[in-house]
């Protein structure tokens, strides 16, 4: 295949860049690099089949040749980079969404979305499954990326109706692994930073809010296996295994070896406005329709994610 990835150079976009090199296609990494970086991609330089573009794609995407694929993740993606980049979020959801359905539609290309468990907003229903609407507040801080990510399922499912393109929806849930930026603001990294560090680590709120984290390697496994499937209906990939912050904390710090204590922090801002009081993906229709669910326990991927932290902190 020769696919076009749209924020290649991001967390997930330069995994899923690796993941298909591997396995012999050709790649185009596409970034306007707000949140990406190239030291994501640095090791790709020079590779026969690796190609990087400088793109902002809320502007025309102009590709010469054939695609046989569009994978579309780019965007801000951590609260504290949608905060910063309010219009740039809603723009690259919306018009992204927008160019890279079109560029697909003229290319004859499978589209797939990266789209996101924010959908189900501070969900009513828990665990969250496909057939779930969700609880956003369109005017909150969440907003911005909620319901651009929203706007792109539909234009998603309007290309796929009304012209036919074969589509993919993706529903992203917490995800962590290399290459998570340090600052990026999310648990992940600040947690991981602050006990390396022996700094305490900053619980928000009462820490009962729960997530459940998955591996990267599982999710870009599971994104592969959703790209190849006929499945157009959205789908959710994460790990099931639900915590608590609180607890998550803790288990940071026993995996760290670090001698980090836990404070609770009641921040005065956006970051912590409508914060998802619980979340945990039903992932009957992944097992179910790709055979696919994480392989990489937390521990594992932890230890992973605190050996990659280390050598840069
Ligand atoms: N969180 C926290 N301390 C931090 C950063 C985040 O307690 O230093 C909490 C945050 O309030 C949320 C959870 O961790 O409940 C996950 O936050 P993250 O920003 O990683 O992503 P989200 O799942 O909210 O998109």
């Amino acid at each position: 295949m020769r696919v076009l990835i749209t924020g290649g150079a991001g967390f997930l976009g330069s995994h899923l860049c690796d993941y298909l090199l591997e396995r012999g296609h050709e790649v185009i990494c596409m970034d306007n690099l707000i949140t990406g970086s190239t030291a994501n991609i640095a090791h790709l330089a020079g590779h026969e089949r690796f190609l990087f573009i400088k793109h902002d794609v809320t502007n025309y995407i102009f590709i010469e040749g054939q695609l046989d694929a569009v994978l579309h993740f780019a965007s801000p993606a951590s609260p504290i980079d949608y905060l910063e980049y309010p219009i740039q979020t809603l723009k690259v959801g919306a018009l992204g969404t927008h160019k890279a359905l079109g560029l697909a539609k003229d290319k004859k290309a499978r589209f797939l979305l990266a789209s996101t468990s924010e959908v189900y907003g501070d969900p009513l229903v828990h665990p969250q499954r496909e057939d779930y609407w969700g609880n956003v507040n369109p005017i909150g801080p969440r907003g911005v990326y909620d319901e651009a990510k929203r706007f792109a399922e539909a234009m998603t499912m309007a290309y796929h109706r009304a012209h036919g393109v074969d589509t993919r929806i993706a529903r992203i849930f917490n995800t962590y692994g290399p290459r998570m930026r340090l600052n990026d603001g999310r648990v992940v990294p600040n947690f991981i930073a602050q006990a390396l560090r022996g700094e305490p680590l900053t619980v928000f709120g009462d820490g009962s809010q729960t997530r459940s984290f998955c591996y990267v390697s599982d999710l870009i496994e599971g994104i592969y296996r959703l790209l190849e499937s006929d499945v157009t209906e959205p789908v959710n990939l994460g790990n099931p295994e639900e915590m608590s912050i609180l607890e998550f904390a803790h288990k940071i710090i026993a995996l760290s070896g670090s001698r980090s204590s836990v404070v609770l922090v009641q921040p005065q801002d956006a970051r912590v406005r409508d914060d998802p009081k619980m979340r945990r993906p039903d992932i009957t229709r992944a097992r179910t329709l790709l055979g696919w669910q994480p392989q990489v326990s937390l521990e594992e991927g932890l230890r992973r994610t605190i050996e990659w932290f280390r050598t840069r902190i």
